[in-house]
């Protein structure tokens, strides 16, 4: 194991524990300050435990108090469509410059754009346009929502004419049918992704999918409290799979949407997915070009710079612990690839 590899296994936590509460890191910023950007890449603002996200992708809310609160004061953070700007310019970025974005759409959102605009920090808020309250369920949710509800095991599905057995019999295996059904939904195309989740809802009876996701007047009101509202497709599928006439549907119509609804023009986007799955390609990077989107954030774990395609921004996966934050800006930036983490193929 390299020595990187060891100090992020068993002694890190008291080590990133340690260097968080110590002067090394202001005084390192100050010395060797990043002179890249560091685009975050939030998704949910709750407690794990709130059913409706992986948890793996939940960060709390006393959590994002103080990540802010440490960004706030340490860190040059700047809107995404300024730090694209100076990106694309090639006019040098300020040291320790981050950038905060948030995938998907949650409704506890609002509260983190609240809290970011209390501490003076600009963000940036990618939204599923034909997901918000209201409209069609956004599927990873529904999925979860689903699976305790239904009562037979195994739970069979026909994918593309494929008959898929998925066991529910104990806890293990249902957590392990929602990434398998995840995978799924992902690994097909948008009808292909709608006959699965009708079987799924008809396995599950009559459910109620709880409302996990912003209204429009939440995301106007983020909006009005200076955050930046951008696109992640109009129902959230993997791109690649969903063949070219519909990924170029998602990709313009969740734009025409988003303007609409906001009276501004959206100029950032996100790709849905990422990690092991193929979520992207240069053809879908070019569909965003086309429909006008100045830039596009994937989930590359990894720090952006003048060398980045604007079409394939990388970021940095956060978690709960301000240690892990403090750590992946300040010490993997040094080590060049931060550190994959294992959700990081979830949505
Ligand atoms: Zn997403």
């Amino acid at each position: 194991m390299s020595a990187l590899g060891t100090i992020r296994s068993g002694a890190a936590p008291r080590v990133k524990s340690l260097l968080l509460g110590s002067r090394f890191y202001s005084v390192f910023r100050r010395v060797l300050p990043s002179r890249r950007l560091a685009i975050l890449r939030y998704h949910a603002v709750c407690s794990p435990d709130a059913g409706y996200a992986d948890p793996g992708i939940c960060v709390s809310p006393a959590a994002f108090e103080q990540h802010a609160a440490y960004l706030a004061a340490h860190y040059s953070v700047l809107a995404l469509p300024e730090a694209v700007a100076a990106l694309r310019r090639g006019t040098t970025l300020p040291p320790n410059a981050v950038a905060v974005t948030f995938d998907d759409g949650y409704a506890d959102n609002l509260a983190a754009a609240r809290v970011l605009h209390r501490v003076g920090l600009p963000g940036t808020f990618y939204i599923t346009a034909g997901c918000l309250a209201g409209e069609q369920p956004f599927w990873p949710a529904e999925i979860r929502a689903l699976i305790p509800a239904v009562k037979t095991s195994p739970l069979n599905l026909m994918a593309d004419g494929r008959s898929v057995q998925i066991p529910l019999g104990d806890d293990v295996q249902r957590r392990a049918a929602i990434r398998t059904i995840s995978r799924l939904f992902k690994a097909h195309s948008i009808p292909a992704r709608e006959s699965l989740r009708e079987q799924l809802r008809r396995a599950a009876g009559a459910v109620r999918v709880p409302e996990c996701m912003l209204r429009w007047e939440d995301v106007a009101e983020m909006q009005r409290l200076g955050m930046t509202i951008g696109s992640h497709t109009v129902t959230h599928p993997n791109l690649p799979n969903a063949g070219e006439i519909d990924a170029r549907r998602e990709v313009r119509d969740s734009k025409a949407r988003l303007e609409r609804e906001l009276g501004t023009p959206v100029t950032m986007f996100s790709y849905p997915n990422g990690g092991a799955e193929r979520y992207m390609t240069p053809e879908v990077a070019h569909l965003v070009r086309e429909a006008g989107f100045e830039a596009a954030t994937t989930s590359r774990n990894a720090f952006a710079g003048p060398d980045s395609d604007l079409y394939a921004l990388e970021r940095v996966q956060v978690s709960e612990r301000l240690e892990d934050l403090a750590f992946a800006l300040e010490v993997e930036r040094i080590a060049l690839q931060p550190h994959p983490r294992t959700h990081e193929v979830e949505p």
